[in-house]
Protein backbone atom coordinates (compact mmCIF):
# COMPACT_ATOMS: atom_id res chain seq x y z
CA UNK A 1 0.00 0.00 0.00
CA UNK A 2 1.44 3.80 -0.58
CA UNK A 3 1.85 5.73 1.65
CA UNK A 4 -1.11 8.55 1.23
CA UNK A 5 -0.55 10.22 4.63
CA UNK A 6 2.50 12.29 2.74
CA UNK A 7 2.10 15.96 4.04
CA UNK A 8 3.61 19.17 2.82
CA UNK A 9 7.23 18.81 4.10
CA UNK A 10 8.17 22.87 3.57
CA UNK A 11 5.99 24.00 6.47
CA UNK A 12 5.61 22.37 10.28
CA UNK A 13 2.01 23.85 10.30
CA UNK A 14 -0.55 21.56 8.52
CA UNK A 15 -3.49 24.38 8.43
CA UNK A 16 -4.30 25.79 5.27
CA UNK A 17 -2.61 29.53 4.86
CA UNK A 18 -5.79 30.16 3.28
CA UNK A 19 -8.89 27.87 2.25
CA UNK A 20 -8.07 27.25 -0.74
CA UNK A 21 -10.61 24.31 -1.77
CA UNK A 22 -13.25 26.52 -0.51
CA UNK A 23 -11.92 29.44 -3.44
CA UNK A 24 -12.00 26.60 -5.60
CA UNK A 25 -15.64 25.68 -4.94
CA UNK A 26 -16.60 28.68 -4.48
CA UNK A 27 -15.18 29.75 -8.06
CA UNK A 28 -16.39 26.53 -9.71
CA UNK A 29 -20.15 27.26 -8.48
CA UNK A 30 -20.12 30.78 -9.68
CA UNK A 31 -18.59 29.28 -13.46
CA UNK A 32 -20.97 26.55 -13.65
CA UNK A 33 -24.12 29.08 -12.69
CA UNK A 34 -22.80 31.71 -15.20
CA UNK A 35 -22.31 28.75 -17.85
CA UNK A 36 -24.74 26.05 -17.17
CA UNK A 37 -24.32 23.58 -19.98
CA UNK A 38 -20.61 23.99 -21.06
CA UNK A 39 -18.20 21.77 -20.52
CA UNK A 40 -15.56 22.82 -17.39
CA UNK A 41 -11.92 21.62 -16.75
CA UNK A 42 -9.64 21.87 -13.85
CA UNK A 43 -5.80 21.51 -15.02
CA UNK A 44 -3.52 20.01 -12.69
CA UNK A 45 0.26 19.90 -12.60
CA UNK A 46 1.54 16.23 -11.93
CA UNK A 47 4.88 16.56 -10.00
CA UNK A 48 4.84 18.26 -6.74
CA UNK A 49 1.13 19.03 -7.26
CA UNK A 50 -0.19 15.69 -7.45
CA UNK A 51 2.68 13.43 -6.34
CA UNK A 52 4.64 14.04 -3.71
CA UNK A 53 8.41 13.83 -5.63
CA UNK A 54 10.31 13.47 -2.55
CA UNK A 55 9.78 9.66 -2.83
CA UNK A 56 10.95 9.86 -5.92
CA UNK A 57 14.40 11.46 -4.73
CA UNK A 58 14.98 9.20 -1.76
CA UNK A 59 14.62 6.18 -4.48
CA UNK A 60 17.38 7.27 -6.49
CA UNK A 61 19.48 7.74 -3.96
CA UNK A 62 19.03 4.72 -2.42
CA UNK A 63 19.23 2.93 -5.43
CA UNK A 64 22.97 5.13 -5.78
CA UNK A 65 23.90 3.03 -2.67
CA UNK A 66 22.40 -0.37 -3.69
CA UNK A 67 24.75 0.18 -6.92
CA UNK A 68 27.82 1.06 -5.37
CA UNK A 69 27.45 -0.82 -2.08
CA UNK A 70 28.19 2.59 -0.51
CA UNK A 71 25.92 4.11 2.49
CA UNK A 72 25.70 7.69 2.14
CA UNK A 73 22.19 7.17 2.50
CA UNK A 74 21.21 4.78 4.91
CA UNK A 75 18.53 5.99 7.40
CA UNK A 76 16.97 8.41 4.56
CA UNK A 77 13.80 9.14 5.54
CA UNK A 78 11.12 11.15 3.01
CA UNK A 79 11.08 14.10 5.61
CA UNK A 80 14.95 14.57 5.36
CA UNK A 81 14.30 15.93 1.79
CA UNK A 82 13.20 19.69 1.66
CA UNK A 83 14.29 20.18 -1.42
CA UNK A 84 12.81 20.76 -4.66
CA UNK A 85 13.62 17.57 -7.00
CA UNK A 86 15.66 19.64 -9.65
CA UNK A 87 17.98 21.25 -5.82
CA UNK A 88 19.29 17.65 -5.06
CA UNK A 89 22.56 19.46 -4.80
CA UNK A 90 21.74 21.66 -2.04
CA UNK A 91 20.93 18.33 0.06
CA UNK A 92 23.45 16.24 -1.20
CA UNK A 93 26.29 19.19 0.29
CA UNK A 94 23.99 19.10 3.33
CA UNK A 95 24.16 15.92 4.28
CA UNK A 96 27.81 16.02 4.24
CA UNK A 97 29.44 14.43 1.77
CA UNK A 98 33.03 15.07 0.17
CA UNK A 99 32.82 17.13 -3.22
CA UNK A 100 33.73 14.53 -5.63
CA UNK A 101 31.46 12.19 -4.01
CA UNK A 102 28.49 14.62 -4.31
CA UNK A 103 29.14 15.34 -8.16
CA UNK A 104 29.17 11.79 -8.67
CA UNK A 105 26.23 10.78 -6.44
CA UNK A 106 24.24 14.21 -8.39
CA UNK A 107 25.61 13.14 -11.94
CA UNK A 108 24.14 9.56 -11.10
CA UNK A 109 20.50 11.11 -9.89
CA UNK A 110 20.38 13.42 -13.04
CA UNK A 111 20.65 10.74 -14.89
CA UNK A 112 18.12 8.44 -13.80
CA UNK A 113 15.23 10.57 -12.19
CA UNK A 114 13.25 10.05 -15.30
CA UNK A 115 13.82 6.50 -16.03
CA UNK A 116 10.65 4.52 -16.12
CA UNK A 117 11.44 2.90 -12.41
CA UNK A 118 11.90 6.21 -10.70
CA UNK A 119 8.89 7.53 -12.28
CA UNK A 120 7.05 4.57 -11.19
CA UNK A 121 8.81 4.94 -7.37
CA UNK A 122 7.45 8.82 -7.94
CA UNK A 123 4.13 7.93 -7.87
CA UNK A 124 3.04 8.58 -4.31
CA UNK A 125 0.39 11.48 -4.22
CA UNK A 126 -0.55 13.95 -1.67
CA UNK A 127 -3.08 13.11 1.03
CA UNK A 128 -6.45 13.98 -0.05
CA UNK A 129 -5.38 14.94 -4.01
CA UNK A 130 -7.18 11.89 -5.27
CA UNK A 131 -10.30 12.70 -3.52
CA UNK A 132 -10.52 16.44 -4.89
CA UNK A 133 -10.26 14.94 -8.04
CA UNK A 134 -12.56 12.50 -8.02
CA UNK A 135 -15.08 14.97 -6.60
CA UNK A 136 -14.83 17.17 -9.81
CA UNK A 137 -15.03 14.10 -12.29
CA UNK A 138 -18.30 13.30 -10.38
CA UNK A 139 -19.42 16.55 -11.03
CA UNK A 140 -22.04 16.91 -13.95
CA UNK A 141 -20.04 18.29 -17.48
CA UNK A 142 -16.74 18.50 -15.71
CA UNK A 143 -13.70 17.09 -16.55
CA UNK A 144 -9.84 17.20 -15.06
CA UNK A 145 -6.80 17.88 -17.05
CA UNK A 146 -3.09 17.51 -16.62
CA UNK A 147 -0.89 20.12 -17.67
CA UNK A 148 2.73 18.67 -17.03
CA UNK A 149 6.51 19.60 -18.18
CA UNK A 150 7.33 16.00 -18.27
CA UNK A 151 8.24 14.47 -21.70
CA UNK A 152 5.85 13.17 -24.60
CA UNK A 153 7.90 10.36 -24.42
CA UNK A 154 6.82 9.49 -20.53
CA UNK A 155 3.39 9.90 -21.63
CA UNK A 156 2.45 5.75 -21.18
CA UNK A 157 4.68 5.38 -18.14
CA UNK A 158 2.61 8.70 -16.52
CA UNK A 159 -0.78 7.16 -17.13
CA UNK A 160 -0.41 3.79 -16.26
CA UNK A 161 1.00 4.64 -13.26
CA UNK A 162 -1.09 7.76 -12.31
CA UNK A 163 -4.02 5.27 -12.73
CA UNK A 164 -2.89 2.62 -10.80
CA UNK A 165 -2.64 5.18 -8.13
CA UNK A 166 -6.22 6.86 -8.97
CA UNK A 167 -7.99 2.94 -8.67
CA UNK A 168 -7.81 3.48 -4.93
CA UNK A 169 -10.10 6.84 -5.19
CA UNK A 170 -12.00 5.32 -8.63
CA UNK A 171 -10.47 8.29 -10.75
CA UNK A 172 -9.48 7.66 -14.81
CA UNK A 173 -6.94 9.73 -16.16
CA UNK A 174 -7.31 10.27 -20.33
CA UNK A 175 -4.49 10.41 -22.83
CA UNK A 176 -6.53 13.06 -24.64
CA UNK A 177 -6.52 15.00 -21.59
CA UNK A 178 -2.53 15.18 -20.73
CA UNK A 179 -0.58 17.97 -22.17
CA UNK A 180 3.06 16.78 -22.04
CA UNK A 181 6.11 18.74 -23.22
CA UNK A 182 6.61 17.63 -27.57
CA UNK A 183 9.78 19.35 -27.30
CA UNK A 184 11.58 18.73 -24.14
CA UNK A 185 15.25 19.54 -25.54
CA UNK A 186 14.27 23.03 -25.51
CA UNK A 187 14.19 22.95 -21.41
CA UNK A 188 11.56 24.66 -20.87
CA UNK A 189 8.20 23.31 -19.30
CA UNK A 190 6.96 26.58 -18.50
CA UNK A 191 6.61 26.92 -22.26
CA UNK A 192 5.10 23.73 -22.83
CA UNK A 193 2.44 23.86 -19.97
CA UNK A 194 1.01 27.33 -21.81
CA UNK A 195 1.14 25.73 -24.92
CA UNK A 196 -0.93 22.54 -22.51
CA UNK A 197 -3.67 25.02 -21.74
CA UNK A 198 -3.42 26.76 -25.05
CA UNK A 199 -4.47 23.33 -26.57
CA UNK A 200 -6.86 23.11 -23.75
CA UNK A 201 -8.82 26.21 -24.67
CA UNK A 202 -8.32 25.68 -28.32
CA UNK A 203 -10.52 22.75 -28.47
CA UNK A 204 -13.54 24.59 -26.66
CA UNK A 205 -12.64 23.66 -22.77
CA UNK A 206 -13.67 26.49 -20.66
CA UNK A 207 -11.00 26.15 -18.20
CA UNK A 208 -11.89 26.14 -14.72
CA UNK A 209 -8.53 26.31 -12.37
CA UNK A 210 -5.04 25.57 -12.90
CA UNK A 211 -3.34 24.26 -9.81
CA UNK A 212 0.45 24.19 -9.85
CA UNK A 213 3.44 24.01 -7.46
CA UNK A 214 5.49 26.36 -9.62
CA UNK A 215 4.58 30.06 -8.55
CA UNK A 216 6.31 31.43 -11.58
CA UNK A 217 4.32 28.89 -14.11
CA UNK A 218 1.31 30.12 -12.72
CA UNK A 219 2.43 33.85 -13.11
CA UNK A 220 3.11 33.25 -17.01
CA UNK A 221 -0.18 31.03 -17.33
CA UNK A 222 -2.45 33.93 -15.79
CA UNK A 223 -0.96 36.64 -17.74
CA UNK A 224 -1.98 34.38 -20.71
CA UNK A 225 -5.42 33.74 -19.66
CA UNK A 226 -7.43 36.08 -21.65
CA UNK A 227 -11.08 34.65 -20.70
CA UNK A 228 -10.77 35.58 -16.76
CA UNK A 229 -12.41 32.45 -15.84
CA UNK A 230 -9.03 30.74 -14.43
CA UNK A 231 -8.53 30.31 -10.80
CA UNK A 232 -4.69 29.62 -10.07
CA UNK A 233 -4.30 27.96 -6.70
CA UNK A 234 -0.95 27.67 -5.91
CA UNK A 235 0.21 23.97 -4.03
CA UNK A 236 2.34 24.84 -1.22
CA UNK A 237 4.22 22.08 -1.38
CA UNK A 238 8.12 22.10 -2.64
CA UNK A 239 8.92 24.94 -5.40
CA UNK A 240 11.80 26.16 -7.24
CA UNK A 241 10.85 29.43 -8.30
CA UNK A 242 12.41 32.38 -5.91
CA UNK A 243 9.30 34.28 -5.74
CA UNK A 244 6.26 32.55 -4.46
CA UNK A 245 3.31 33.89 -5.85
CA UNK A 246 1.54 37.03 -4.99
CA UNK A 247 -1.70 36.89 -7.19
CA UNK A 248 -2.74 33.02 -6.78
CA UNK A 249 -4.56 31.72 -3.95
CA UNK A 250 -2.65 29.08 -2.38
CA UNK A 251 -3.15 26.27 0.18
CA UNK A 252 -1.69 22.72 1.31
CA UNK A 253 -3.52 20.17 1.90
CA UNK A 254 -6.41 18.55 -0.29
CA UNK A 255 -9.34 19.09 2.23
CA UNK A 256 -12.27 17.50 0.59
CA UNK A 257 -14.23 18.60 3.70
CA UNK A 258 -13.68 21.96 2.79
CA UNK A 259 -14.57 21.84 -1.36
CA UNK A 260 -17.73 19.62 -0.32
CA UNK A 261 -18.81 21.82 1.95
CA UNK A 262 -19.67 24.74 -0.37
CA UNK A 263 -21.62 22.16 -2.74
CA UNK A 264 -23.39 19.46 -2.37
CA UNK A 265 -22.01 15.71 -2.58
CA UNK A 266 -22.84 15.23 -6.31
CA UNK A 267 -24.96 11.90 -7.72
CA UNK A 268 -27.42 10.16 -6.97
CA UNK A 269 -26.83 8.78 -3.42
CA UNK A 270 -29.76 6.84 -0.82
CA UNK A 271 -28.48 7.30 2.61
CA UNK A 272 -29.55 4.81 5.71
CA UNK A 273 -30.06 6.43 9.12
CA UNK A 274 -28.55 3.16 11.10
CA UNK A 275 -29.20 2.46 14.84
CA UNK A 276 -32.74 3.58 15.47
CA UNK A 277 -33.09 1.93 18.69
CA UNK A 278 -34.39 4.76 21.05
CA UNK A 279 -36.90 7.58 21.21
CA UNK A 280 -34.62 10.30 20.60
CA UNK A 281 -32.79 8.87 17.82
CA UNK A 282 -36.14 8.05 16.19
CA UNK A 283 -37.05 11.75 16.63
CA UNK A 284 -33.47 12.56 15.09
CA UNK A 285 -34.18 10.44 12.09
CA UNK A 286 -38.03 11.90 11.54
CA UNK A 287 -36.59 15.21 11.16
CA UNK A 288 -33.57 14.56 9.02
CA UNK A 289 -33.59 14.61 4.89
CA UNK A 290 -32.75 10.43 4.91
CA UNK A 291 -35.69 8.45 4.15
CA UNK A 292 -34.34 5.27 5.17
CA UNK A 293 -33.70 3.88 8.86
CA UNK A 294 -32.03 0.76 9.90
CA UNK A 295 -33.61 -0.84 13.08
CA UNK A 296 -32.23 -3.63 14.69
CA UNK A 297 -35.20 -6.57 15.37
CA UNK A 298 -34.54 -9.20 17.98
CA UNK A 299 -36.35 -11.40 20.81
CA UNK A 300 -35.90 -10.93 24.00
CA UNK A 301 -35.53 -13.65 26.84
CA UNK A 302 -39.54 -13.42 27.88
CA UNK A 303 -39.91 -13.66 23.23
CA UNK A 304 -41.54 -9.98 22.74
CA UNK A 305 -40.10 -8.95 19.53
CA UNK A 306 -38.11 -5.69 20.16
CA UNK A 307 -35.67 -3.29 18.90
CA UNK A 308 -32.17 -4.05 20.04
CA UNK A 309 -28.56 -3.94 18.89
CA UNK A 310 -27.14 -5.71 21.87
CA UNK A 311 -27.87 -9.65 22.60
CA UNK A 312 -28.31 -10.17 26.03
CA UNK A 313 -24.98 -11.35 27.33
CA UNK A 314 -23.17 -8.13 25.79
CA UNK A 315 -25.62 -5.69 27.19
CA UNK A 316 -27.71 -7.09 30.59
CA UNK A 317 -31.34 -7.07 30.35
CA UNK A 318 -32.57 -5.02 32.99
CA UNK A 319 -35.96 -4.41 34.91
CA UNK A 320 -35.44 -0.54 33.94
CA UNK A 321 -35.25 -1.17 30.10
CA UNK A 322 -37.55 0.79 28.40
CA UNK A 323 -37.34 -0.27 24.58
CA UNK A 324 -38.51 1.20 21.84
CA UNK A 325 -41.59 -0.77 20.08
CA UNK A 326 -41.60 -2.39 17.02
CA UNK A 327 -45.06 -1.70 16.19
CA UNK A 328 -44.46 1.83 17.41
CA UNK A 329 -41.13 2.25 15.44
CA UNK A 330 -43.42 0.79 12.66
CA UNK A 331 -45.95 3.04 12.83
CA UNK A 332 -44.04 6.01 12.81
CA UNK A 333 -42.19 5.29 10.01
CA UNK A 334 -45.30 4.85 7.52
CA UNK A 335 -46.86 7.48 8.93
CA UNK A 336 -44.00 9.57 7.78
CA UNK A 337 -42.87 8.47 4.53
CA UNK A 338 -39.76 7.30 5.70
CA UNK A 339 -38.52 3.60 4.41
CA UNK A 340 -37.18 0.69 7.02
CA UNK A 341 -34.50 -1.45 6.82
CA UNK A 342 -35.08 -4.64 9.11
CA UNK A 343 -31.51 -5.76 10.96
CA UNK A 344 -32.92 -9.31 11.60
CA UNK A 345 -30.32 -10.77 14.53
CA UNK A 346 -30.82 -14.09 14.05
CA UNK A 347 -33.20 -16.44 11.90
CA UNK A 348 -36.28 -18.83 13.13
CA UNK A 349 -39.10 -17.30 15.06
CA UNK A 350 -38.04 -13.64 14.53
CA UNK A 351 -38.33 -13.82 10.88
CA UNK A 352 -42.15 -15.18 11.06
CA UNK A 353 -42.65 -12.39 14.02
CA UNK A 354 -40.65 -9.48 12.13
CA UNK A 355 -42.89 -10.81 8.88
CA UNK A 356 -45.92 -10.66 10.77
CA UNK A 357 -45.27 -7.06 12.20
CA UNK A 358 -44.48 -5.65 8.88
CA UNK A 359 -47.14 -7.71 6.89
CA UNK A 360 -49.71 -5.57 9.21
CA UNK A 361 -47.62 -2.32 9.12
CA UNK A 362 -48.62 -0.49 6.08
CA UNK A 363 -45.23 -0.30 5.00
CA UNK A 364 -45.40 -0.84 1.06
CA UNK A 365 -42.13 -3.37 0.22
CA UNK A 366 -40.62 -1.09 -1.64
CA UNK A 367 -40.31 0.96 1.33
CA UNK A 368 -39.37 -1.81 2.88
CA UNK A 369 -35.30 -3.85 3.03
CA UNK A 370 -33.92 -6.26 5.15
CA UNK A 371 -30.90 -7.27 6.53
CA UNK A 372 -29.34 -10.37 7.69
CA UNK A 373 -25.99 -12.61 7.42
CA UNK A 374 -25.89 -16.32 6.48
CA UNK A 375 -25.23 -17.98 9.50
CA UNK A 376 -28.19 -16.43 11.08
CA UNK A 377 -30.83 -16.73 7.94
CA UNK A 378 -29.48 -19.72 6.00
CA UNK A 379 -30.77 -20.25 1.85
CA UNK A 380 -34.41 -20.88 3.71
CA UNK A 381 -34.52 -17.88 5.29
CA UNK A 382 -33.78 -15.44 2.90
CA UNK A 383 -35.73 -17.36 -0.12
CA UNK A 384 -38.66 -16.87 2.76
CA UNK A 385 -37.88 -13.01 3.17
CA UNK A 386 -38.52 -12.39 -0.68
CA UNK A 387 -40.88 -14.82 -0.82
CA UNK A 388 -42.79 -12.67 1.61
CA UNK A 389 -41.76 -9.09 -0.03
CA UNK A 390 -40.99 -9.89 -3.13
CA UNK A 391 -40.36 -5.82 -4.17
CA UNK A 392 -37.93 -5.50 -0.63
CA UNK A 393 -34.21 -5.04 -1.00
CA UNK A 394 -32.41 -8.17 0.56
CA UNK A 395 -28.97 -7.57 1.69
CA UNK A 396 -26.11 -9.54 3.65
CA UNK A 397 -22.92 -8.65 4.71
CA UNK A 398 -20.11 -9.74 2.47
CA UNK A 399 -16.78 -8.35 3.28
CA UNK A 400 -15.89 -12.55 3.43
CA UNK A 401 -16.28 -12.35 -0.30
CA UNK A 402 -13.11 -10.50 -0.65
CA UNK A 403 -9.89 -12.54 -0.69
CA UNK A 404 -12.09 -14.30 -3.31
CA UNK A 405 -13.40 -11.52 -5.35
CA UNK A 406 -9.83 -9.64 -5.71
CA UNK A 407 -8.17 -13.42 -6.66
CA UNK A 408 -10.72 -15.63 -7.84
CA UNK A 409 -13.33 -13.50 -9.44
CA UNK A 410 -14.99 -16.03 -11.28
CA UNK A 411 -15.73 -17.69 -8.12
CA UNK A 412 -17.08 -15.40 -6.30
CA UNK A 413 -19.22 -14.91 -9.00
CA UNK A 414 -20.60 -17.84 -9.14
CA UNK A 415 -21.07 -17.77 -4.74
CA UNK A 416 -23.00 -14.49 -6.13
CA UNK A 417 -25.28 -16.00 -8.21
CA UNK A 418 -25.93 -18.46 -5.92
CA UNK A 419 -26.92 -15.80 -3.35
CA UNK A 420 -28.81 -13.99 -6.39
CA UNK A 421 -31.11 -17.64 -6.65
CA UNK A 422 -31.92 -16.57 -2.82
CA UNK A 423 -33.17 -13.41 -3.22
CA UNK A 424 -30.29 -11.61 -2.12
CA UNK A 425 -29.90 -8.35 -3.94
CA UNK A 426 -27.48 -6.02 -2.19
CA UNK A 427 -24.44 -6.50 -0.20
CA UNK A 428 -23.27 -4.65 2.56
CA UNK A 429 -19.49 -3.62 2.60
CA UNK A 430 -17.51 -1.93 5.79
CA UNK A 431 -14.90 0.70 5.28
CA UNK A 432 -12.31 -0.75 6.84
CA UNK A 433 -12.32 -3.75 4.16
CA UNK A 434 -9.16 -4.10 2.46
CA UNK A 435 -8.81 -2.85 -1.04
CA UNK A 436 -12.34 -1.84 -0.91
CA UNK A 437 -12.52 0.49 -3.94
CA UNK A 438 -11.18 -2.87 -6.42
CA UNK A 439 -14.08 -4.52 -4.58
CA UNK A 440 -16.50 -2.10 -5.04
CA UNK A 441 -15.81 -2.41 -9.19
CA UNK A 442 -15.76 -5.99 -8.57
CA UNK A 443 -19.38 -5.95 -7.78
CA UNK A 444 -20.35 -3.10 -9.47
CA UNK A 445 -18.79 -5.10 -12.69
CA UNK A 446 -21.43 -7.97 -11.86
CA UNK A 447 -24.17 -5.39 -11.87
CA UNK A 448 -24.31 -5.98 -7.97
CA UNK A 449 -25.88 -3.68 -5.55
CA UNK A 450 -23.89 -2.52 -2.63
CA UNK A 451 -23.60 -0.45 0.68
CA UNK A 452 -21.09 0.88 2.53
CA UNK A 453 -21.33 1.43 6.17
CA UNK A 454 -18.99 1.94 9.09
CA UNK A 455 -17.45 5.80 8.21
CA UNK A 456 -15.78 7.07 11.05
CA UNK A 457 -16.20 10.75 10.47
CA UNK A 458 -17.50 13.08 7.74
CA UNK A 459 -14.19 13.03 5.95
CA UNK A 460 -14.40 9.12 5.08
CA UNK A 461 -18.35 9.82 4.66
CA UNK A 462 -17.21 12.20 2.11
CA UNK A 463 -14.83 9.67 0.88
CA UNK A 464 -16.91 6.33 1.14
CA UNK A 465 -19.95 9.07 -1.18
CA UNK A 466 -17.03 9.35 -4.13
CA UNK A 467 -17.03 5.05 -4.14
CA UNK A 468 -20.77 5.60 -5.74
CA UNK A 469 -21.85 3.36 -3.72
CA UNK A 470 -25.97 2.31 -4.02
CA UNK A 471 -26.45 3.51 -0.71
CA UNK A 472 -24.36 4.60 2.47
CA UNK A 473 -25.28 3.77 6.08
CA UNK A 474 -23.99 5.85 9.04
CA UNK A 475 -25.41 6.67 12.35
CA UNK A 476 -24.67 10.40 11.45
CA UNK A 477 -22.58 10.86 14.75
CA UNK A 478 -19.80 12.15 13.34
CA UNK A 479 -16.89 13.67 15.25
CA UNK A 480 -17.24 16.71 13.41
CA UNK A 481 -20.74 17.16 15.04
CA UNK A 482 -20.66 16.13 18.15
CA UNK A 483 -18.40 18.72 19.63
CA UNK A 484 -18.42 22.53 19.90
CA UNK A 485 -21.00 24.34 18.20
CA UNK A 486 -22.25 21.88 15.90
CA UNK A 487 -23.33 20.13 19.18
CA UNK A 488 -27.19 20.64 18.28
CA UNK A 489 -29.33 18.08 16.15
CA UNK A 490 -30.59 20.72 14.39
CA UNK A 491 -27.74 21.97 13.07
CA UNK A 492 -26.33 18.64 12.48
CA UNK A 493 -29.21 18.29 10.42
CA UNK A 494 -29.09 21.55 8.48
CA UNK A 495 -25.40 20.24 7.81
CA UNK A 496 -26.78 17.05 6.15
CA UNK A 497 -29.20 19.07 4.20
CA UNK A 498 -26.90 21.40 2.74
CA UNK A 499 -24.03 18.53 2.25
CA UNK A 500 -27.20 15.77 0.66
CA UNK A 501 -30.15 17.38 -0.96
CA UNK A 502 -30.47 14.35 -3.02
CA UNK A 503 -31.00 11.94 -0.51
CA UNK A 504 -34.45 13.37 0.61
CA UNK A 505 -35.38 12.26 -2.61
CA UNK A 506 -32.97 8.91 -2.74
MG1 LIG B 1 5.22 20.80 -10.63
Amino acid sequence: MLDKEGVNPSDESLEPMTDWMAALADHNARLRQQHPNEELIVVFDIDGTILDMRHMVRHVLLAYDRAHRTRAFAGLSVDDIDVHENRVGELLARLGLPEVAQQHVLGWYLDRRWSPEAVRAAHRPFRGVLDVIRWFQMQPNTRVALNSGRPESLREETLRCLNELGADSRVRFESELLMLDAQPLRKDPGRAKLEGLRTLRARGARVLAVIDNEPEVLESLRDADDTGDMLFLHAHTLFESRHSSASSVSGERYDLLSLADRRPLPGHLSLVWEGLESRDTLQAFLEAPVRWGAAPLRLDPSGRLVVRADDYDTRAWSRSERALEPRELVAELADAGKCLRVELTEGGELVDRALDLLERSGLPAERLAFHASIEQLGPAGFRHLRWAFPESTLQMPADFLAPLALSVPERARDLLDMFASWGVSRYQLDWATAQLPALIGFFEADTREVDLRGVPDLESFLRAALLQPHSLTADFRFPQWCEGELLRADERLLQLRELVPACASA
